[in-house]
């Protein structure tokens, strides 16, 4: 059945409509304009009134863990779970972040191809959720960052056969654990694992055969030696340095924001491991400083919720949308840019992320204008995935 969203449009890769309205047939977007040049349609039609709200594009998440769900010994909770625990999980996170507005995510490590599976199942139609691309299992250094989520390979050789067994198995592209991280006890963030041409072995196949290469990157010189490897996505970016900068900006590639998580685990900072606490506090401010650079140099953004993490559950990348405006400074228009068009060109899906003719059928009703106050992206009131409505569940938190 068609279904016609009415309202202020804001298709994001173009100028706002007000008084507009978005036109879904079978799964495809056939109109975007003016309410009062709408094709008419005949038989039954769905209906969607945007009251005060606004008819946006579905938002895309860039960065997210579907295995886990925001317990607070994040490693924990998916060492001790078995594999069909980690599936069920994940099948429940898929659901939680398509209610909240978020039509596709790319999940950047799990372990057993579980991610993968999911995507599979999703484009199958048989559960329901966001479209998916998964990393499979993420490319770590012995000892790295995330073992409980990926692999851990050492040399050239090993990590072009790591990336290879991964996109045979399914993933839309490999995730490469560049520096040391968060969450992991002795994993100093200047850590640089891997050499230049391990990452440059497994980035090479990714990219020979067209899937996106990310970089978990946050101490200066693994970040740079995973974009001189051919990085098309800088993960967190905590501590980006100007030459690091203008290396993304001759690269293209684009810096994937995961502030939110940050945010949410200090917000629990009592429940926390305080070793955790301590290391999230000390690079807080500094990542506001590192991203501002990367913005001011016009580098693209995309906004990620990195769901999953301690007290981070999924359907948050509309929270990182508010604190790219609060504390990035990005105005409320490109923070909207951040969390759809910009993070789908991270999944390689130019076809996502903005209301065009032609593009699939992935609308989102917001209960007030996003680009008046953009915290409206958390109160989402319509969700429509491929042209069909989707049911979202009472809210418990
Ligand atoms: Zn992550």
């Amino acid at each position: 059945m068609p279904v016609l969203l009415r309202g202020l449009v804001l298709p994001v890769l173009a100028d706002p409509v007000p008084r507009g309205a978005v036109v879904v047939e079978d799964g495809v977007i056939t109109y975007v304009g003016p309410a009062s040049r709408a094709p008419h349609l005949t038989g039954e039609v769905t209906e969607v009134d945007a009251g005060d709200g606004a008819v946006v594009p579905g938002m895309i998440d860039a960065h997210v863990h579907l295995v886990a769900d925001g317990a607070a010994d994040f490693a924990g909770s998916v060492v001790r779970s078995s594999t069909e625990q980690l599936a069920a999980r994940a099948a429940a996170n898929a659901r939680r972040t398509l209610a909240a507005g978020t039509v596709a995510v790319r999940d950047l490590g799990a372990p057993d191809g579980i991610a993968i599976s999911l995507g599979q199942q999703v484009a199958a139609g048989r559960v329901p959720g966001p479209e998916v691309t998964a990393a499979g299992r993420a490319l770590t250094a012995p000892g790295g960052h995330i073992p409980y989520l990926g692999v851990e390979v050492q040399g050239p050789a090993e990590l072009a056969a790591a990336a290879r067994t991964e996109l045979t198995a399914g993933a839309g592209g490999v995730k490469l654990v560049a520096t040391g991280g968060v969450l992991t006890p002795g994993s100093a963030l200047g850590n640089a694992p891997f050499a230049e041409d391990e990452l440059a072995a497994a980035a090479a196949v990714a990219r020979a055969q067209g899937r996106w290469v990310a970089a978990h990157a946050i101490g200066h010189e693994g970040t740079k030696r995973a974009l001189r490897a051919g990085a098309t996505s800088v993960e967190h970016g905590y501590l980006l340095d100007d030459e690091t900068v203008a290396l993304m900006a001759t690269t293209g590639a684009v810096l994937v924001t995961t502030q939110v998580a940050v945010a949410r685990m200090l917000r629990n900072r009592d429940l926390v491991d305080p070793a955790v606490v301590a290391r999230a506090e000390e690079i807080r401010d500094v990542a506001v400083a590192s991203l501002r650079r990367a913005a001011r140099a016009g580098i693209p953004i995309a906004g990620a919720s990195d769901a999953g993490t301690p007290f981070n559950p999924h359907g948050g990348v509309a929270e990182e949308a508010a604190l790219l405006v609060a504390d990035i400074g990005l105005t409320t228009a490109q923070a909207l840019r951040a969390v759809t068009a910009t993070a789908a060109s991270c999944l390689l899906r130019p076809d996502l992320g903005h209301l065009s003719v032609g593009a699939p059928g992935h609308v989102v009703v917001t209960g007030a204008d996003p680009l008046d106050d953009v915290t409206a992206l958390t109160d989402v009131r319509t969700v429509v995935l491929g042209g069909r409505l989707v049911d979202i569940p009472e809210r418990t938190t």
